[in-house]
C-alpha cells in the first residue's frame, strides 16, 4: 500500500518510519521496515498501526543504517499479521522487498521454489520476488540486473522496492501497472508509492513509467527498461504546501 525507500547520509530508520507516517491516509493493516547493517539485513515488522512498529522499534532498537525501505500493507494474499507484513525476505535473509499490488502468477513460483528447496514462511504472493531476487544475486547479478530478471517472470500489479546486505550502496525499484516516484536530493535519493513519502526532504521528484526498474544511491539515479536498456522517467516538481 504505502511504500518508501532511501539511501543518503540521514538515518534510513527515521526517514522511513516519517515517510510510512506521512503514508498513513492511504490507509493500511501492518507496517514494517529493513535496513542494511554490517553486510546484513536488521529490520521489524508488525500487524496493526505504525505505532505497533514504534513500540516494537523503542523496545528493540536497530543499529544505526542511512540504507533501507519500508511499507505499509493492505493485505492481499494472505491475514494481516506480523509474519505476512512486509518486508519479506528471501530463504538466506539477504535481499528483503516490499511491494505494492498483486503477484498473479505467484503460486507457480512459490511451487517451483518450494520444489528447489526453499522455504516460504509467510503466506504473501510477494515473498516470491524476495526469493527471486536472491537467487539471482547469489548467482551474481547485481540486484538492479536481478530486479530487471525477476519483473520479466512476474505478472500482475507491482510495485517492488529491494536491497541486498551485500550492496550497502542501492535500493532498486520497479513497476508495472502500480505507481513509483523517486525523490531526487543532494547526497541522498527517496523512493515512495508517492510523493508525501519523501515531500519533507525534496521537491525534485521523478514519476516512473510502465515497465522500468530504478536504481538510487547517494548520489545517482538510473532507470532502465525490464530489459535493462537506458529508459527516460518524467521529471517535475511537486508544489503542495505542506501546511495543508
Ligand atoms: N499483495 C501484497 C500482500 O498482500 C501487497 C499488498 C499491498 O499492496 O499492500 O501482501
Amino acid at each position: 500500500c504505502g511504500i518508501v525507500g532511501y539511501v543518503g547520509p540521514k538515518s534510513a530508520e527515521r526517514v522511513i518510519v516519517e515517510g510510512l507516517r506521512r503514508l498513513e491516509y492511504r490507509g493500511y493493516d501492518s507496517a514494517g521496515v529493513a535496513l542494511v547493517h554490517e553486510g546484513g539485513l536488521v529490520g521489524d515488522k508488525r500487524a496493526g498501526k505504525l505505532t505497533n512498529l514504534d513500540k516494537a522499534l523503542e523496545e528493540h532498537p536497530l543499529p544505526e543504517s542511512t540504507i533501507g525501505i519500508g511499507h505499509t500493507r493492505w493485505a492481499t494474499h494472505g491475514p494481516p499479521t506480523d509474519r505476512n507484513a512486509h518486508p519479506h525476505r528471501g530463504q538466506k535473509e539477504r535481499v528483503a522487498v516490499v511491494h505494492n499490488g498483486i503477484i498473479e502468477n505467484f503460486a507457480s513460483l512459490r511451487h517451483e521454489l518450494e520444489a528447489a528447496g526453499h522455504d516460504l514462511r509467510s503466506d504473501t504472493d510477494t515473498e516470491v520476488a524476495a526469493h527471486l531476487l536472491e537467487i539471482a544475486v547469489a548467482e551474481g547479478a547485481d540486484l538492479t540486473t536481478a530486479m530487471q530478471d525477476v519483473c520479466r517472470r512476474l505478472r500482475g500489479a507491482f510495485t517492488l522496492v529491494a536491497v541486498d546486505a551485500q550492496d550497502p550502496d542501492r535500493v532498486v525499484a520497479a513497476r508495472r501497472n502500480s505507481p513509483l516516484v523517486v525523490g531526487v536530493g543532494e547526497g541522498e535519493n527517496f523512493l515512495g508509492s508517492d510523493v508525501a513519502a519523501f515531500i519533507e526532504h525534496t521537491r525534485h521528484a521523478l514519476e516512473l513509467g510502465q515497465d522500468q526498474v530504478v536504481t538510487i544511491t547517494r548520489d545517482a539515479v538510473e532507470v532502465t527498461d525490464f530489459e535493462g536498456n537506458p529508459a527516460q522517467a518524467r521529471a517535475y516538481e511537486i508544489d503542495w504546501d505542506l501546511t495543508a
